[in-house]
């Protein structure tokens, strides 16, 4: 029988302790062995998970407080000089989330995943140093709870530095850091360690060739401590590297089988016989079942290059929830095809001893329950090109648009999720007051958020949000096909996790959405009210999607459904509807060879959304998080006739780019950053308004905040707001003098 391995376990807790011990730590009220002690409680819980499973080589060092890459940044002594007059924790936690006047560590999304890492910063003031007490201290721990099944898990230093802010030489940082992993590996043999897993997983990126004298330097020295080391990649396959990267005089290489094309490359090239496959066919990022009869082939198939096999996890399974038997309300039927992080260790367990009949029979189970929906497949199959275009090019329908005041002011869309707004919606989730009271309570705040920006004098409204717990949820809980856990967190950095829903089956939309709230709101007002959706794009990446249905169908059925809803919203008035697409961006794929075959399902998705919308109707967009600057032409190719976009935290590089590129419609770049409780001052406002001014066109520019304001108290947001609309009132009187001026040179004339 094959052997299994792990490369990692969820590690918040399964009743999110660590989210919970860590923000009582924070606030104060926990002291730091407390927390710690919650860690290593936590951590044990998940070895035991693990042993009992029957996982013969379990991987231990994904564990931490907050990030593991931080962990590193720490251990090799990589600490920027803010830093240095901190110690322990608090200097652990000020890398991590910043105190004041000190600026925290880069965040930045892990690979394609919905993880956020914190990028490690280096500079030629820095001298790495070796730090590995609770590393080693953790391994023991885990010897001690698993013997000799620990395998220790090291992120590899060619995937440190390729994450790493560098300011200094690649190999020159690199060749400082060799000897501390050297050191590393020794001390790990000391404990009676025999094999490591070197994660290395920055093998998949597109520049990865580029790396190949630094990789092969790197295991030549490592290889001289003698230890078996275990190189691990995942996220995609290893490309055009393949060759030199099996060649590596390591024992074993873990490749991910469930995404990119590792297959073709290992039939192509072959295996070295004398070295170990860690085969990772159960997808660590999915929550559902393996389907036994592809896996076990593909087993088959690789045993056939492979004589030394171990089956394993695609990567860290700390990507999926801890178990779906705990998710009791799901009918049977679903349940019995999700598949968890305990669910995925059974799983190897099953592959390994080739008994998969229950899970087939969960699939036959699952088909019965969840049909395909012929009508959402009649209607994806009568799709027309045309159904992907406005009617009328953006010059032709702009005139028949909302006309507004020069540097039209808007909000992104949400208002203060308030402590009231939160219990009310609390209480009517527990059933302490009615449909009509919870509506009746919700019209409430829109009517206040409607009022405050009236009386400020912004000029496209929004409602606010509030009936909205999470931009994605909302939807997915209004449409057929998502269903939804009650413990099903995931960690997205830190202490947030967040709770993906997973679509199960065909997406349509029974009832409108959204409509009731737009016309509350619209009723409050003369002014025009946006009209509020979360894009097709969006809620498939964050949600856990069906594997056998190709992504673009699914962002496809998502985009009829809220085509439906733009047509309704229409019919109740809306001159202004915006779809925002936060995570357009990050759903990227690593190898840049892939990203035009995603930008076109991805912007098409997007299209086939607003397709339908009368000429009249405003369409916006929205994006944050991430640069833009290499996909503006997907932007583009969007078609929105405003997008409005996060900017106010890097410099004028997004401008320029647009600029550069001549980007032909409204663009309103963020003034102010929502993300801090810093009130801007209307002179910082209004120099960013002239930078827009010095870059773009004035008419193609709007004025709003850089995302929405649902983080923030009214107490920050309505001075932040009164700021922004005197820069506006500002920049509007200097227009209208430049304006003037202009006319009484012509009249002289
Ligand atoms: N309309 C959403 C809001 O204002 C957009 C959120 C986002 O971009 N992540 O909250
Ligand atoms: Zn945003």
């Amino acid at each position: 029988m094959d052997r299994t391995q792990t490369l990692g376990y969820p590690r918040i807790g399964k009743n999110r302790e660590m989210k919970r011990a860590l923000e009582a730590y924070w606030k104060g009220t926990l002291d730091g062995d407390a927390l710690l002690a919650t860690f290593a409680e936590v951590t044990r819980e998940s070895w035991q998970a693990q042993a009992a499973a029957g996982i013969d080589l379990i991987g231990v060092g994904m564990e931490t407080l907050y990030d593991h890459v931080l962990d590193w940044s720490v251990r090799f002594g990589l600490i920027p000089p803010r830093f240095r007059n901190l110690g322990g924790l608090d200097r652990y936690f000020a890398m991590a989330r910043g105190v004041p006047g000190v600026p925290a560590l880069d965040m930045t999304k892990w690979f394609d995943t919905n993880y956020h890492y914190l990028a490690p910063e280096i500079d030629a003031s820095i001298t790495p140093q070796a730090n590995f007490d609770d590393f080693l201290a953790l391994i023991r721990a885990g010897q001690a709870v698993l013997g000799a099944r620990v395998v220790p898990i090291v992120l590899g230093p060619v995937t440190l530095l390729r994450l790493a802010r560098l300011s200094v030489d690649f190999g020159d940082m690199l060749s400082a850091l060799l000897p501390l992993y050297r050191q590393l590996l020794d001390d790990l043999k000391v404990l009676g360690v025999t094999e490591v897993q070197m994660h290395e997983p920055a093998l998949v990126l597109g520049d990865a060739a580029g790396l190949r004298d630094d990789v092969e330097t790197t295991y030549t020295t490592l290889a001289e401590a003698g230890l078996s080391l275990n190189l691990v990649t995942y996220f995609d396959d290893v490309g055009q590297n393949y060759p030199w990267i099996v060649a590596l005089p390591v024992d074993v290489i873990s490749l991910d089988f469930t995404r990119g094309n590792n297959l073709a490359l290992l039939q192509t090239h072959g295996w070295p016989q004398e070295k170990t496959l860690g085969a990772g066919v159960v997808d660590a990022r999915s929550v559902w079942r393996v389907r036994p009869a592809e896996t076990l082939a593909l087993l088959a198939t690789l045993r056939g290059y492979a004589p030394q096999m171990r089956i394993g996890a695609s990567s860290s399974l700390q990507f999926v929830p801890y178990t779906a038997a705990r998710e009791k309300a799901l009918p049977d039927a679903l349940r019995g095809v999700l598949a968890f992080a305990e669910e995925k260790l059974a799983e190897l367990r099953l592959l390994a001893a080739g008994k998969t009949a229950d899970i087939d029979a969960a699939w036959d189970a699952f088909r019965a329950f969840a049909p395909t929906d012929a009508a959402v497949q009649a209607r994806l199959d009568a799709l027309q090109p045309s159904d992907f275009t406005r009617a009328l090019p953006y010059a032709e329908r702009r005139p028949l648009q909302v006309q507004l005041p020069p540097f039209p002011t808007t909000t992104i869309g949400s208002f203060p999720q308030t402590p009231e707004v939160r219990r009310l919606r609390a209480r009517f989730n527990k059933g302490e007051i009615s449909q009509a009271e919870y509506e009746a309570g919700i019209d409430a705040f829109i009517g206040y958020t409607i009022g405050v920006q009236d009386g400020l004098g912004l000029d496209m409204l929004v409602h606010g949000e509030s009936e909205r717990t999470d931009m994605v949820e909302y939807f997915a809980q209004k449409m057929t096909g998502f269903a939804f856990t009650q413990n099903g967190w995931v960690q997205s950095f830190g202490s947030r996790y967040v709770r993906p829903p997973i679509i199960y089956a065909d997406v349509s939309r029974p009832q409108p959405m959204t409509v009731r709230e737009f016309r509350v709101a619209q009723s409050y007002t003369q002014k025009p009210v946006k009209g509020m959706l979360t894009g097709p794009v969006t809620i498939l990446n964050w949600s856990y999607p069906r594997t056998d249905i190709p992504r673009h169908i699914i962002a496809y059925q998502i985009a009829l459904a809220l085509r439906d809803e733009i047509a309704d919203l229409e019919a109740a008035g809306a001159r202004a509807i915006q779809v925002d697409e936060p995570a357009l961006r990050e759903g990227l794929p690593l190898k840049p060879m892939r990203w035009d075959a995603y930008l076109t399902w991805a912007v098409d998705a997007f299209r086939l959304t607003v397709g339908g919308a009368a000429p009249e109707t405003q369409i916006h967009t929205h994006m944050c998080y991430s640069e833009f600057q290499d996909i503006l032409s997907a932007i583009d190719g969007l078609d929105a006739d405003v997008i409005s976009i996060e900017n106010a935290r890097s410099g004028d590089e997004m401008l320029r780019a647009l600029a550069d590129y001549g980007y032909p419609r409204e663009v309103g770049p963020g003034v102010y950053d929502i993300h801090s409780p810093v009130v801007p001052t209307v002179e910082f406002i209004a120099g960013k308004l002239e930078s827009f001014v010095h870059h773009l066109q004035p008419e193609q520019i709007w004025v709003n905040p850089d995302c929405g304001l649902k983080t923030r108290a009214w107490d920050e947001v309505i001075p932040a707001l009164r700021n922004m609309m005197a820069a506006v009132q500002g920049a509007r009187s200097k227009g209208q003098e430049a304006r003037s001026k202009r006319q009484g040179a012509r009249s002289k004339r």
